[in-house]
């Protein structure tokens, strides 16, 4: 596996919002011990912070980013309170960044969903089921095989009245969609929020 070496991106994931405080890291292994997901897949969080701090941008590109279940264990017992679970959701961003200007494939779907759901909230104020499962249908690439994959506990949700067919908007959407414009930083300010869904 070839490793590029940025010497900048070590700073730019310091300057991440929650990544601050990666220089702390002494490498002590406490975090990759904690992880429940580390022993099941290829992901040690010690690691991860080795490669930031060598400027490593592969780092990116690791599987177990997208698996984090933000558990808290890394960020509660290291010693150095480096609170490694927001260094996570810092790279996820970057990772996202990077695979919107074309430099990064992602293997993932979850950033895609991530978007969906945010564009559903951003749109209506709250969830509108059927339209994120169409909506990322389409642009993860899914399409009619997430629908199948579904099938079973779709039909349960809809017939316990739990999946709306139509969207239900809040009444004060518009103060949700100033939220989200105030945060046009953030991966979520590709969400459109001025239109309907189709
Ligand atoms: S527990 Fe903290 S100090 Fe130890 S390796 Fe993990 S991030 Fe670094
Ligand atoms: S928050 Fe993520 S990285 Fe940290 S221990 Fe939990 S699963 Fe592992």
């Amino acid at each position: 596996m070839t490793m590029r070496v940025d010497p900048e991106f070590r700073g730019k994931v310091v300057g991440e919002l929650g990544a601050e405080r990666l220089l702390r890291c002494v490498q002590c292994s406490t975090c990759t011990v904690s992880c429940p997901i580390s022993e099941f897949v290829d992901w040690n969080p010690r690691l991860v912070v080795e490669k930031c701090l060598l400027g490593l941008r592969d780092v990116l590109d690791e599987e177990g980013l997208w698996l984090c279940t933000s558990c808290q264990n890394c960020y509660e017992r290291c010693p150095q309170d480096v609170r490694f679970s927001e260094i996570v959701l810092a790279l996820r961003r970057l990772a996202a960044e990077e695979a919107k200007a074309g430099r990064l494939k992602l293997e993932s779907t979850k950033p895609a969903f991530d978007e969906c759901f945010l564009e559903m909230v951003a749109k209506y104020g709250r969830q509108y089921e059927a339209g994120l499962l169409r909506t990322f249908a389409k642009r993860s690439g899914l399409g009619f095989k997430l629908f199948l994959s579904y099938k079973g506990i779709g039909m349960r949700l809809f017939k316990k009245g739990k999946v709306a067919l139509r969207p239900d908007k809040i009444k004060r959407v518009k103060e949700v969609r100033e939220v989200f414009k105030r945060f046009s930083g953030s991966p979520s300010s590709s969400v459109e929020t001025g239109g309907e869904h189709k």
